[in-house]
């Protein structure tokens, strides 16, 4: 699904030193390279302030946690996600409110936002799936109109472009409250391990999130709040700093790629090519195709076939949160969240990386093609 050696190899020399520099120095933990990322992603992003953490996960736990919300609490998440998004809201006792998505967009659906908020909600957890933002001029505003907080989920969407129906425009991560993102290898901006980070424009929210990720600590050894050890290291810091300038050069080849995808897809009427929302760019962490119903039950198959020609392929992801055990809730039921549950039924994710050439994706399309014309025979 994603090629990270082929990556590293055209930037090896950077990487090395970079690495090399953090270990002569010995600074494994917030050693100055961390600083120097953070203001490196600072500029990237037009965020006023990034935190750089442990994981995406702590990310949005941290963002939490600096909003004061309390137990019981409710956060309004989409049912259509990675299971981070959900967990840290039910690992801080706060109270999980789930939404279908758009077909479309796979993003949240806004008039479900405006249908789940009651006088507990506290804020709304938009995730900007698979690289394009979710509709944030609209959650914005509905955040506005009773007074919510919006943390974005951006862990797949870095480098992401939201134009405001103004014209002005903002990076994904930067528009609410509180962005999250994470530099886990294969999302778009990754490390060699693991790392995540906070923007924010406010400047309390940044001390406060600052300290939360250091054990609550303001003055040293004097704790105001219980907070977590979430800490990028220097070395994974090191790692990015070296990708950050060819992060614009990723998402270009990431983006040349989906447009070979939909070309050879998008007048296939068994195949659902990702659909794009006027008001966001999409930097493809994920390509990811709907399969028809005629051929949608056969989706293992067609794994399992385009597997034996070497292709790789993934479901992101086969249960909506409200289905997922762990989440079992008795307000929800199979049937509530019909966009969903249909996705996750007929969603398959291609190969996604920086270094598809043009025979890889030749290779892959044209078998993705013919397994979808053998599974029509059967
Ligand atoms: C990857 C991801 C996370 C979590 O990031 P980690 O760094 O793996 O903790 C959270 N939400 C979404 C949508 C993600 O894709």
């Amino acid at each position: 699904m994603v090629d990270l050696q082929t990556q590293y190899q055209q930037i090896k020399e950077d990487i090395d030193t970079g690495i090399q520099e953090v270990i002569d120095s010995a600074a494994f933990v917030k050693g100055k390279k961390v600083q120097d990322f953070a203001e490196h992603l600072q500029a990237y992003t037009g965020a006023k302030h990034v935190i750089p953490v442990g994981n995406g996960t702590d990310a949005l736990q941290i963002a939490l946690m600096a909003l004061g919300l309390k137990r019981g609490d409710e956060v309004i998440t989409p049912t259509f996600t990675f299971i981070a998004t959900a967990e840290v809201v039910a690992l801080l006792g706060l109270t999980p409110v789930v939404v279908d998505v758009d077909r479309d967009t796979m993003n949240m659906d806004t008039d479900a936002v405006r249908r789940a908020i009651t006088p507990k909600t506290k804020a709304i957890v938009p995730v900007h799936l698979f690289g394009q933002c979710a509709a944030m001029e609209e959650l914005l505003s509905i955040a506005c109109e009773h007074n919510l907080y919006v943390v974005e989920d951006a862990c797949q969407a870095i480098g992401a472009k939201y134009t405001f129906s103004d014209g002005h425009s903002a990076q994904a991560g930067t528009m609410g409250e509180i962005g999250c993102t994470s530099f886990f290898p294969s999302k778009n901006l990754g490390c060699y391990g693991d790392g995540g980070a906070l923007f924010t424009n406010d400047d309390d929210l940044a001390a406060r999130i600052k300290a939360i990720a250091n054990h609550g600590m303001v003055v040293r050894y004097h704790h105001d709040m219980v907070g977590v050890n979430s800490r990028l290291d220097t070395i994974q810091a090191a790692v990015l700093d070296a990708k950050l300038p060819h992060l614009d050069e990723y998402i270009a080849a990431r983006q040349k790629a989906a447009a070979f995808y939909d070309d050879a897809f998008h007048d296939n009427g068994n195949l659902t090519i990702p659909g794009r929302a006027p008001y966001s760019t999409h930097v493809f962490h994920q390509y990811t195709l709907q399969l028809g119903e005629r051929v949608c039950a056969y989706r293992s198959d067609i794994q399992t076939q385009l597997a034996e020609k070497g292709i790789p392929s993934m479901v992101y992801y086969p249960v909506p949160l409200h289905l997922q055990k762990a989440y079992q809730d008795p307000r929800y039921h199979a049937g509530d969240f019909p966009v969903a549950e249909k996705l996750a039924g007929c969603v398959l994710s291609l190969p996604m990386h920086t270094c598809l050439d043009g025979e890889q994706l030749e290779y892959i399309t044209e078998n993705v093609l013919r397994v979808i014309k053998e599974v029509c025979k059967d």
